[in-house]
């Protein structure tokens, strides 16, 4: 049991206060391997149980089953709904991309029947760097305001990969429309690109959401999912310090999470979570953070292992920014 609760943090504009560590639901879709319904219940009881009051999740998780599983583990809290923010995405299907109207407003229906909910607290276009930013701005956004009206979603947000996509659409969307971003990959020990943006949506009262601090796997002993599409360099990288980490005694998954956490511009850290184990090593070292601070020195010589892939992404969607 943590001692200490988790950090609440306040996201942008939206009068929301999300725990520092976010729970990525992602695995609960067997993304990365199969977690059975009883550990499925398990894990999000004891995240709940631990202080993590945000969940994040997406229809694409494994075709729909993590918004499936969440919604049943979610009910089985038994807890007032109030208690826990959800988020779900649209537009990013097992089927492909589809950002019109008529699709993401079908969307929100089928993904609160599966959560088994009446609202979510985000609705969030997934990955829209796979779409055409302008329909973006002059069509889904102008869809998921109308949901907004009609009480199925109360806070809009946009995610994805390439950060340009960000200011792309917040400088064309009306002040206010776009409540929360979602950036991943981009504010870890490899690569923290995220840190020059933070101003600008701090200026416009963006929320700001940072998944994968493990980078999807990079950064943990078992190393990455054979699909990860980060380059054999970035992979051999960060495998060295993970077994540089092992020989001193460090675990480089605790590293990166805490160096991810000690931002308190961003929100919320989103960490993929498939077993009470996790949840307890996650929670343990965000507690550990808030009250002891990070571990400096580990934390520096990843860094100077990590040098020579500093800042090294991958190529995602079909845009160029
Ligand atoms: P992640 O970096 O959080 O890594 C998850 C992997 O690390 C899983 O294999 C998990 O089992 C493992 N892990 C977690 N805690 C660990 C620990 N203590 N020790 C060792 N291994 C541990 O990547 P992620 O799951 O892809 O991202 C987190 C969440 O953020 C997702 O579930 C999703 O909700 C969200 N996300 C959204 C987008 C998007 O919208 N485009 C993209 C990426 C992630």
């Amino acid at each position: 049991m943590a001692l200490t609760p988790l950090e609440l943090r306040p996201l942008g504009n939206t009068g929301l206060k999300l725990s520092s560590l976010g729970f990525g639901a992602s695995p609960l879709g067997n993304v990365f391997g199969v977690v059975s319904e009883a550990d499925a219940i398990a894990t999000v009881r004891q995240a709940f149980n631990l202080g993590i009051n945000f969940f994040d999740t997406s229809p694409y998780y494994g075709g729909t089953l993590s918004e499936k599983m969440l919604g049943k583990a979610l009910k089985a809290l038994g807890v007032p709904r109030n208690e826990y923010i959800v988020s779900t995405k649209c537009g990013r299907y097992k089927e492909g991309f589809d950002f019109s109207a008529e699709r993401v407003t079908r969307s929100i229906d089928e993904s609160l029947e599966r959560l088994q909910l009446d609202y979510v607290d985000i609705l969030q276009c997934h990955d829209i760097e796979f779409g055409s930013l302008d329909q973006i701005v002059t069509e889904t956004i102008p869809a998921l305001l109308k949901l907004k009206e009609a009480g199925k979603i109360k806070f809009i947000g946009i995610t994805g990969l390439p950060l340009g996509i960000f200011s792309y659409v917040l400088d064309r969307v009306p002040p206010g429309t776009v409540d929360v971003i979602l950036s991943y990959c981009h504010y870890g020990i490899n690569d923290s690109t995220l840190e020059d943006l933070i101003p600008y949506l701090k200026s416009k009262g963006v929320g700001i959401i940072s998944a994968s601090p493990l980078a999807m796997g990079l950064l943990t002993e078992s190393g990455p999912p054979e699909w990860h599409p980060a380059s054999v360099e970035l992979k051999a990288a960060c495998q060295d310090a993970a077994a540089y980490c092992k020989e001193k005694g460090k675990n480089i998954s605790k590293l990166s999470l805490q160096y991810s956490l000690s931002n308190k511009d961003i929100s919320t850290i989103l960490v993929g979570m498939n077993s009470v184990k996790q949840v307890d090593e996650n929670v343990a070292a965000a507690v550990e953070v808030a009250t002891v601070g990070k571990d400096e020195k580990a934390i520096s010589e990843i860094e100077e292992i990590l040098k020579p892939v500093k800042n090294q992404t991958w190529p995602s969607g079909i845009q160029q920014s």
